[in-house]
């Protein structure tokens, strides 16, 4: 069982691999933008706190984040965990390294997508536009001014998180520039070693 972190800003395809491996490996995908957007659509109390903050492109509280978390590691571990999205902040890795501990579990990698920000400003403008072409919703944080802020959150609060997972020998890095099945590679060739 390997249990690994997708670190990179927004657009940098972190999802993408990670349905990638759910389909190859039998890993479970642990994404906590995907929980919190079920939580919001589906209109819970805690959806409701969190819907304008993430329509903003701010990150929700790590209390919250770390409660979604912290459920979903009771449960299967199958091929093991993909977390996506998570952790953001050094408070919510230093709660994951806790969390892995009560249950006996090691993290084995943290893999950085290294991405370019113009690519990523034209990935999500594009999808959002696929989106729309194809009549499905849009998320309502992939526009111009939401991911200004999401891209400062993640240089402010989440890139410290490359130096705590180097520290911890955890760090290893893919071009996230790369086609699907390029960086699909590179990510295995990450696992294999
Ligand atoms: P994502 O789908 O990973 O891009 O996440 C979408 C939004 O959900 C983010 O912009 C944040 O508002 C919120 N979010 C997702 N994961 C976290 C997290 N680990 N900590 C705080 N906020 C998060």
């Amino acid at each position: 069982m390997t249990h690994i972190i997708l670190l990179g800003p927004p657009g940098a395809g972190k999802g993408t691999q990670a349905a990638l491996l759910v389909e190859d490996r039998n890993m479970i995908q642990l994404s906590t933008g995907d929980m919190l957007r079920e939580a919001k659509d589906s209109g819970t109390e805690m959806g409701k706190v969190v819907a304008d903050v993430m329509a903003r492109g701010d990150l929700v509280t790590d209390e919250i984040v770390i409660g979604l978390i912290r459920e979903k590691l009771l449960g299967d571990k199958a091929g093991g965990f993909i977390f996506d999205g998570f952790p953001r902040t050094l408070a919510q890795a230093d709660a994951l390294a806790e969390l892995m501990e009560e249950q006996g579990e090691v993290l084995d990698h943290a893999i950085e997508l290294q991405m370019d920000d113009d690519v990523l400003v034209d990935r999500i403008v594009g999808r959002a536009a696929d989106a729309a072409a194809a009549g499905k919703p849009v998320r309502a944080d992939d526009n111009a001014e939401s991911l200004k802020i999401r891209l400062m959150a993640y240089y402010k609060q989440t890139s410290p998180l490359l130096g705590y997972y180097h520290a911890k020998g955890l760090l290893r890095g893919v071009d996230g520039l790369g086609t699907m099945d390029g960086v699909k590679a590179d990510i295995a060739g990450v696992l294999k070693a």
